[in-house]
């Protein structure tokens, strides 16, 4: 079975490297720019649009005269970012199509410019790349020293492409690598999970994950280095120095955040046999603005695609419960639905005869959802579509067998 995966490492690079590191995110923002305006120039003309290899010819002859000071990085760097632009209008007419079948409520994103003050940005290099057990090289750039040695795999992969990319003052490289892997199973038990803001995670077995809150907890220093920066002169060394010390601070946020899951979905993907999970709309709920930024701190989203490729790379399966399956409201020993239960109430208490049953909210749920499983034995070897119980599916995740990575089976 072969897979694609990447590896990301923090690079260690010195003056020189730093600068034609620069140079090629710079050259590969310009290029998509550039191609940017010309697709939208030409459509305005003729209807038309030219693709990446069109640009890319049309950008080689400019080459030539006004942009020379293009040979001074690799070519790669602009031509793929012409692919990612060619790659970012096709995913603007994909999600145009769900829009208009009434699939998508989210936005449709119109491919945008990229400004420097976002960041440097990235660019992608192919060809020639050699990593060794601390470095790699790369065409054009030399030898880069790796921050951890060991990680990037040296040898039994082939190697397909490399990303530089910057935040916040560091360099990584990300290498895109195809290996072959054993298809393998994970044999352990059933295990039902439910997601939250208070604890990021409750599973049906007992453990209960609570939320670090990385956004939350430093709101309030985020908020005066915000006002930080807008109260300097624009264009100021003062301004970009006050920028540099806020995506500092939201560079932390964030891997503080990746950290917290990236742990919990590799240890469910290793440990459980099945993971039964709610498939939550988060556009939806991200359009309530009392919970937004309390969701949007957790990455419900980013927890379900970590699960379901690690289910992949390890042998777990992924179910995902659809989102009008009652969990929080069913009582998971006897099954009485409790119709008044609101958000507010923590604890579950089953009030049918003889049951009587209470049970912190959450924990219940979870211990529903890993009940549900139980139920889609059939459901599960026919991809839930069609089966008896599919409507309760919002889509089933299999070992890639069969299947293309990346496939979800039609939902209900
Ligand atoms: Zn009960």
């Amino acid at each position: 079975m072969n897979f694609t995966r990447a590896y990301k490492t923090e690079v260690a690079l010195n003056d020189k490297q730093t600068t034609a590191c620069k140079r090629h995110a710079g050259a590969a923002r310009f290029a998509y720019n550039w191609g940017l305006a010309r697709k939208q120039a030409a459509y305005a003309a003729t209807g038309k649009s030219p693709s990446a290899i069109d640009l890319h010819r049309e950008l080689n002859t400019l080459k030539q005269t006004e942009l020379s000071w293009m040979y001074e990085v690799s070519k790669c760097a602009p031509q793929e970012a012409l692919r990612n632009l060619d790659s970012a209008f096709a995913h603007f007419f994909r999600r145009c199509q769900l829009k208009k079948a009434g699939k998508l409520k989210g936005k449709v994103g119109y491919p945008q410019r990229k400004s420097k003050k976002q960041g440097l940005g990235s660019f992608r290099l192919t060809g020639a790349i050699v990593v060794f057990p601390a470095a790699i090289q790369l065409p054009r750039l030399g030898r880069l020293r790796l921050k951890e040695r060991g990680y990037l795999p040296t040898a039994g992969v082939k190697l397909l492409s490399a990303t530089v990319s910057e935040q916040a003052g560091h360099w990584y490289v990300s290498v895109q690598v195809e290996q072959a892997q054993e298809m393998p199973t994970t044999t352990g038990p059933v295990v039902g999970v439910d997601l939250g803001v208070k604890t990021l995670a409750t599973c049906s077995d007992g453990t209960v994950i609570p939320n670090p809150g990385p956004l939350k907890r430093r709101l309030k220093k985020l908020k005066r280095l915000h006002k930080a920066v807008t109260r300097k002169q624009k264009g100021s060394n003062n301004r970009k120095q006050a920028a540099r010390t806020l995506a500092k601070h939201y560079r932390r946020v964030g891997h503080q955040r990746a950290n917290t899951l990236h742990q919990v979905t590799t240890r469910l993907t290793k440990t459980k046999s099945v993971i039964v999970i709610e498939d939550l709309n988060v556009t939806s709920m991200l359009t309530n603005h009392h919970l937004a930024q309390a969701i949007a701190d957790v990455g419900f989203a980013e927890f379900k695609r970590q699960l379901l490729y690690k289910a992949q790379w390890y042998g777990s399966r992924v179910l995902l419960a659809s989102r009008w399956e009652p969990s929080s409201k069913t009582c998971s020993g006897c099954g009485w639905v409790d119709e008044d239960l609101t958000l507010a109430d923590r604890v579950f208490r089953c009030e049918h005869p003889g049951c009587g049953q209470v049970l912190d909210r959450d924990q219940n749920a979870a211990r529903n959802l890993a009940t549900l499983a139980g139920s889609s034995s059939d459901s599960q070897n026919a991809c839930g579509a069609g089966s008896a119980g599919a409507s309760r599916w919002a889509g089933v995740k299999l070992p890639a067998v069969k299947q293309e990575p990346n496939t979800r089976c039609a939902s209900a």
